[in-house]
């Protein structure tokens, strides 16, 4: 059965934000699932999270583009309603010493990681500043916070969406809108599969819980930041890292 909540969240067709659209499926929210690149999973997910009781639309685009993401936004509500609850998850990584990085290598991960943030974002704020109410949750990371050789760019744009979200909590507070960020360590998917055996066999050290997360531990953490539960927060970045970062 649905609760009556929308939510909307990007890059949604593997990782962690595929699992957020499950877990917040089971809770009852209908969802509006981002994807960039076509997959033949996307059908079957819909159905997944349809067999939970709720609706599900599809809206395809990156997050990169402006246009893309204003229309993306206008899908939503013409197949949902509404959007309660915005999760902006899409980002990418390109790693490499600065000494190296290419312009555009820079300027890439921050066009989807912090700029799509603020493209989807500034498209889903009237709505939420109109009914008054609202949730905005961006996936940041740990290295956003301390830093990692090798992600200037990662970080820059990471580092970023904290900024974004404590200024933006601070500019729709009167209006019942909550902004977050959610810190997240290593967690498994795509986007570590390729981090060097060095870093894996380090795990243990790094992380005082000595596991690697799931996209399972970030999905439930965006659940607690949307629901009536966490009413009291905003502006604040939750670490979901296994205690790597305190
Ligand atoms: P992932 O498995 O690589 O998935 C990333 C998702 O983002 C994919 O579905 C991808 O779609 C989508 N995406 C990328 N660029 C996009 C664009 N321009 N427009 C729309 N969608 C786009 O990564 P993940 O580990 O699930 O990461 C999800 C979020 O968590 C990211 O913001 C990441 O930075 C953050 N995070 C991850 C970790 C970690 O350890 N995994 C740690 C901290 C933070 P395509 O299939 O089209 O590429």
């Amino acid at each position: 059965m649905g609760n009556g909540k929308v939510v909307f969240v990007t890059g949604a067709a593997r990782g962690i934000g595929k699992e957020i659209c499950l877990e917040m499926a089971k809770e009852g929210y209908d969802i509006s699932l981002n994807y960039r690149t076509k997959t033949d999973d996307i059908e079957d997910l819909k159905k997944q999270i349809e067999s939970y009781g709720v609706r599900c639309a599809i809206v395809q685009g990156d997050v990169a583009s402006y246009e893309e993401c204003e229309k993306m936004v206008n899908q939503t509500v013409e197949e949902l309603g509404k959007i309660d609850i915005l999760v902006n998850n899409a980002g990418i990584t390109k790693d490499g010493l600065l000494l190296r990085m290419s312009k555009e290598d820079f300027t890439n991960v921050v066009d989807v990681n912090l700029v799509g943030t603020f493209n989807v974002t500034r498209n889903v704020i009237p709505l939420m500043v109109k009914q008054r109410s609202g949730r905005i949750i961006s996936i940041a990371s740990v290295v956003g916070i301390a830093g990692n050789a090798g992600q200037t760019n990662y970080s820059a744009s990471k580092a970023g969406i904290i900024g974004f979200t404590k200024s933006l909590a601070k500019e729709v507070a009167s209006r019942n809108i909550l902004v977050n960020a959610i810190a997240p360590g290593f967690v498994a998917t795509d986007m570590t599969k390729v981090l060097s055996d060095d870093v894996k066999e380090n795990i243990n050290t790094m992380i005082p819980l000595k596991r690697i997360g799931t996209p399972n531990d970030i999905a439930k953490a965006v659940k607690f930041l949307a629901s009536e539960d966490s009413s009291y927060i905003t502006g604040q970045v939750l670490h979901v890292d296994g205690g790597m970062l305190m």
